[in-house]
């Protein structure tokens, strides 16, 4: 059986939300961030550990607040991230070296994720390698100068507004870092350096509901979500 780790960053400190706690730590609906997004994967059977990564010196509050009081069985560790996004999922996959054959990497900032999502992205990483949750996009797109000019419009028929969960085979996505990380390479997801080694990376529609919350509008959208899917 193919042994699977989902690597949950959660190491921001949500600059854009204005607020002292961590984003991770802000209450959705009277409960953590970060413990909803949690919640979802312990309930997908197909996942075998859970490796979140928190800010530094948050890693025994995670411990206590989100992991112990929820519950959550599939959490043995919980690391702390690094300066970046890319420097968190990369201290992770370390950390599970020779421990997976795929790995689910998710914003712990998408409470929203559903059980079907989760589960649709790791069945297609076992044949396709690197999968990446993505919705088309639906408004036009136009690339625009620093000046404020528009500069063309883009053919919206090839856009897709990507998000996470993003699903890979464990040798891949570690190859595809150690590689941005000796050449200081940032991109903005994973599938991004996996891209750069020349390896197809296909999409799965994702969900309008899977939300990323980054500022405090995005909570309001949260809590009205969180009633309607009630
Ligand atoms: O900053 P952004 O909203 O794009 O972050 C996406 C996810 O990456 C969030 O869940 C955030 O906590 C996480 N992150 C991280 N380490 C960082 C910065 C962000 O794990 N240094």
């Amino acid at each position: 059986m193919a042994r699977v780790v989902a690597l949950i960053p959660a190491a921001g400190y949500g600059r854009r939300m204005s607020s002292q706690k961590p984003k991770a730590f802000l209450p959705l609906g009277g409960i953590p961030l970060l413990t909803r997004t949690l919640q979802k994967f312990e309930l997908c059977a197909q996942v075998d550990e859970i490796l979140p990564l928190v800010p530094e010196g948050k890693v025994s509050i995670c411990e206590e607040e989100i992991v112990r009081r929820s519950g959550l069985r599939k959490v043995r560790r919980i690391l702390a991230g690094g300066p970046e996004r890319q420097d968190s999922v990369y201290l992770g996959l370390k950390a599970i070296e020779g421990k997976a054959d795929f790995v689910i990497i998710h914003d712990g900032a998408r409470p929203f994720v559903s059980r079907e999502l989760i589960e649709l992205a790791l069945s297609k990483s076992k044949c396709w390698k690197a999968v990446v949750a993505a919705i088309p996009a639906g408004d036009t797109i136009k690339e625009v100068s620093l000046d404020g000019e528009i500069l063309r419009t883009v053919d919206r028929r090839h856009l897709w507004i990507i998000q996470t969960p993003q699903s890979f085979e464990y040798g891949l996505i570690a190859r595809a870092h150690e590689k941005a990380k000796e050449e200081g390479f940032y991109g903005t997801d994973d599938a991004s350096l996996v891209e750069r080694l020349g390896v197809p990376v296909r999409v799965i529609e994702g969900s309008r509901f899977n939300l990323k919350i980054t500022t405090p509008e995005d909570l309001i959208l949260g809590e009205a979500l969180l009633k309607y899917l009630k």
